[in-house]
This record gives structure tokens, sequence and C-alpha cells, in this order.
């Protein structure tokens, strides 16, 4: 699950392939394809699917893209994503606590993509909801602060930046909560791997097991 390699597939594509990614898009909490010519405004336009491939929504754009991954023509993705967004704005999904190494397991096993660090949030909440685990996100925490996910009495926060030395207090700070029995932090930074070196993978912080995951995918 690593590298810049994924399975794609390559237009022309058929109508219900087209149906696929054109639904997934409009779900619209993690929207993957978009133009990528210079002269839009954020956010950019989502691209709208056809048979011979991306096109833009602007009709004075001529950017074109050939390919999608495989997992959002065949409605995989849309499938998993329909769950989350029926629950969007739950302060709790329905479903079990996750334990933190079931935590691990969903991140590591899974590629992820986008624009901003919320959307990652997003992307893992619906992972984690789609395997049938309760989440709730941005919750207070008594100690002060907000963590990005809890599920059960396990925290989850989510770092697309930051320097390792802010990060470290911040996972320090939510070790230290009484609300929280695990911690698990979840990267797309290389230059974190230094706390990892610090704590160790799976280390422990005022009394807390933290697990720190190398998130796989890329930004857009
Ligand atoms: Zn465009």
């Amino acid at each position: 699950m690593s590298g810049s390699t994924q399975d794609r597939i390559t237009a022309p594509w058929p109508s219900a392939v087209v149906g696929c990614l054109n639904a997934y898009q409009a779900l619209g909490y993690a929207v993957l394809y978009r133009c990528q010519a210079p002269d839009h405004d954020e956010p950019l336009p989502a691209l709208v699917a056809t048979e011979e491939g991306w096109v833009c929504p602007d009709s004075q754009c001529a950017y074109t893209q050939n390919w999608a991954c495989a997992e959002h023509g065949d409605g995989r993705a849309t499938a998993a994503a329909e769950i989350f967004a029926d629950l969007l704005g739950e302060r709790m999904t329905p479903g079990a606590a996750a334990t933190a190494e079931q935590v691990v397991t969903v991140l590591a096993g899974n590629r992820f993509f986008w624009a901003d660090e919320y959307e990652l949030h997003q992307s893992i909440a619906g992972l984690l909801v789609a395997g049938g685990f309760e989440v709730r996100q941005e919750v207070p925490l008594s100690t002060g602060g907000r963590i990005d996910l809890m599920t059960g009495r396990v925290g989850i926060e989510i770092k697309v930046n930051g320097r390792p030395s802010e990060v470290m207090r911040q996972i320090t700070r939510y070790a230290a909560s009484p609300d929280i029995d695990a911690l698990v932090l979840a990267t797309t930074r290389a230059t974190h791997r230094i706390i990892a070196r610090t704590i160790g993978t799976e280390g422990v912080v005022n009394d807390t097991p933290v697990t720190i995951v190398q998130i796989n995918g890329m930004a857009l």
C-alpha cells in the first residue's frame, strides 16, 4: 500500500462507470477530481465525468483528464461514503468503539487523498463509520482543546502540518486528558517521524499509549 501507483482506469469509460464517477463527485465530502488548469480560483471546479474522460464544468476551460482511481469507477467508494454522508452532522455515529489497534489497521490499510486537513478528517471518519465504528468529530477535552476524532476513549489526532515540537506538545497535552485512554497520531508528514524516534511508534506519553501512523496517499 505504498508508492505512487495504484489501480487506475483510463477513458473511454462505459456509461455505468461515468455514473459511478459522477455519483462519487456529487458526494462532495471529498471531491478528489478537480480542474488542474491554472486559471481558476479556489475551490477549483469539480470535474465532470464523460465517456471520453473528465472535463471541466467551465465551458471556457479546455482541461481534460483521462484517468480515475478504479475504486471510484465501480461504486465501492461511493457506497462507503454514502453511509458516512447520511451521518454527517451527527455528534456521534452508531457503532462500537474501535480500539487503537483497529484504528491503526484502518489507517495503515488505506490510501487517502486530501485537499486539506478537514477532508482527511472526513475520509478517516468515513472509513471508521463504514467499518461499523462509532466516531465523534472535534471533541472538546476536559483539559482544553479539541481532538480531531474520538471513538470510545481512543483519541485520533490528524496532522498534515505543524512543527514536530508543536505536535509533540499537543500529543503530550491530549495524553494527559482523563477523557483519553489511548491516542493515535495520524500524520502525513515525514518530518513527524522524529516524534516516533522520540517516543517510539508505539510509545507511552503521560501513561497513555500513543501510536503513530504514517498516512499513505497524497495531497491534491
Ligand atoms: Zn477548468
